[in-house]
């Protein structure tokens, strides 16, 4: 792993670009824009040193995750002093409805409770704003590709501030890529991964014995079938199998398009995710995923360019993906018109109950979105508010008796795959014992835990008086 690494860090294309220099001029926080890009590399090639220099192994934490590769859990070690932690973002043409909300509130939790853990933590969320749909939709609308992207991105900036979803540190757009997607392409050709045919380049996923995981498909019918249920085009002439991926395409006269070695044109969708991911985080990443449906084949074609481009395993070492959100048993999707809008929820519900409704599901669960489930959620953020609004007696000395106890198993539900339903059971019953406390009990340490864990699923509640 030591000797791939520091392959890695001799072969990036931008490794060129001064240390020194850059740290600091740019402090740790979101950026954006070629310059982001630049420095952001930079940040990743400074987080991975000191783990060479030293020798820092893996270090224990008591949290437990599955993977979708494996199916099942095993203790989260994070790989260096920083855990990466990757989410496959919008393409920005319907948003926000409850799928994403579910996506991105799971990974917020994921982040927040690493980081009360005492991780630190680096967190990425693309936005995918070049892609057939993209275009298609900017047709529909009369619009263009990049102000349906500005539009919608800003209307998910303001439905994550909404509901108290931390935004990323960095949130780059596909677009912002595109000299690092050339530089891998031209690598996976020249090392005889991908073909070239009339101004467009293919993974040659046929050929590659290893394109699957993180899916559990092993035949190529079976792959075939369901890549073709998700936008595959088999029947394109240029390919040699029916099976190979897009990695850069010629454009249509009114699509964006850039210079490249093959003639102007834009990048395949599963390349930009490999580009981001290393350039933000390197070539190994701790914790990656999305919605269920990117299992196969988005992940998969990640996996195989990321680790033919960088040469080192595993790309990902813990493939968390997040089950879909259903509407009376079918897909949500603009199609069906039947879209949950965040937009539409918050003018009803507070931001909490929403929160509580999304935490209510195991994040690998695939459920129905129940709008009668709300007015309990109301209830129980209601409960939640009162214990943290309760007074005690503050010059007793006697704290509440079984809150140590309460606040480890909140913990440990959290530690434990992110069992986030079972971690609101745990804190309705601290809410419990503080409303129950008789008067002469101090409630303030037991408060102080109801506060700081239900953040962790993303309540937020007024400050203590004097705070
Ligand atoms: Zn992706």
């Amino acid at each position: 792993m030591k000797i791939g690494r520091k392959q890695a860090l001799i072969t990036h294309p931008i490794a060129r670009w001064n240390v020194h220099t850059a740290s600091h001029l740019c402090p740790y926080g979101l950026w954006s824009g070629q310059a982001g890009n630049v420095l952001a590399s930079v940040y990743w090639l400074q987080q991975v040193r000191p783990a060479q220099r030293t020798g820092i192994e893996e270090k224990y934490s008591g949290m437990q995750l599955s993977s979708t590769d494996t199916g099942s859990k095993r203790p989260f070690h994070p790989i260096s002093d920083r855990v990466g932690v990757y989410v496959c973002g919008v393409t920005p043409y319907d948003t926000t409805h409850v799928g994403h909300l579910f996506t991105f509130a799971t990974y917020d939790t994921i982040v927040r409770l690493l980081r009360l853990l005492g991780h630190r933590v680096v967190y990425v969320q693309n936005v995918t704003d070049v892609d057939d749909d993209m275009m298609r939709k900017a047709r529909e609308l009369g619009t263009t590709w990049d102000k349906l992207a500005e539009d919608q991105v800003s209307q998910l900036r303001s439905d994550m501030h909404a509901l108290n979803i931390a935004m990323p540190d960095f949130f780059p757009r596909a677009s912002e890529q595109i000299d690092l997607i050339i530089e891998m392409t031209k690598r996976l050709v020249a090392h005889g991964w991908a073909y070239t045919a009339n101004g467009n380049v293919y993974y040659e996923a046929r050929k590659d014995p290893e394109f699957g995981p993180p899916s559990d498909l092993k035949s190529y019918g079976d792959m075939l079938v369901l890549a073709n249920e998700r936008g595959n085009t088999p029947t394109d002439p240029n390919k040699r199998d029916p099976l190979d991926f897009i990695l850069w395409q010629s454009s249509l006269p009114d699509e964006p398009s850039w210079e490249s070695p093959w003639g102007r044109g834009r990048p395949g969708w599963h390349i930009e995710c490999s580009a981001m991911n290393y350039r933000y985080l390197g070539p190994t990443v701790d914790i990656h995923g999305g919605g269920y449906d990117l299992v196969f084949p988005h992940h998969p074609a990640e996996r195989v360019q990321s680790e033919r481009f960088t040469g080192i395993k595993p790309f990902v070492r813990f493939w968390c993906h997040v089950g879909m959100v259903r509407l009376s048993g079918e897909k949500m999707s603009k199609s069906l018109g039947n879209l949950v809008l965040a937009r539409d929820l918050v003018k009803e519900w507070s931001p909490n109950a929403i929160r509580l409704a999304l935490a209510n599901h195991h994040y690998r669960e695939a459920w129905d979105w129940e709008a009668a489930d709300l007015p309990l959620m109301t209830e129980i953020d209601q409960q939640f508010g009162a214990a943290l609004q309760r007074s005690g007696d503050t010059s007793s000395g006697c704290p509440l008796s079984g809150s140590p106890m309460l606040r480890a198993e909140i913990l440990a539900a959290l530690e434990d795959d992110v069992n986030t339903p079972l971690a609101i059971v745990k804190l309705r019953a601290l809410a419990a014992a503080i409303l129950a406390a008789p008067v002469s009990a101090d409630v303030r340490s037991a408060q102080e835990d109801l506060r700081s864990l239900a953040g962790v699923i993303g309540l937020r509640y007024p400050g203590p008086p004097g705070a």
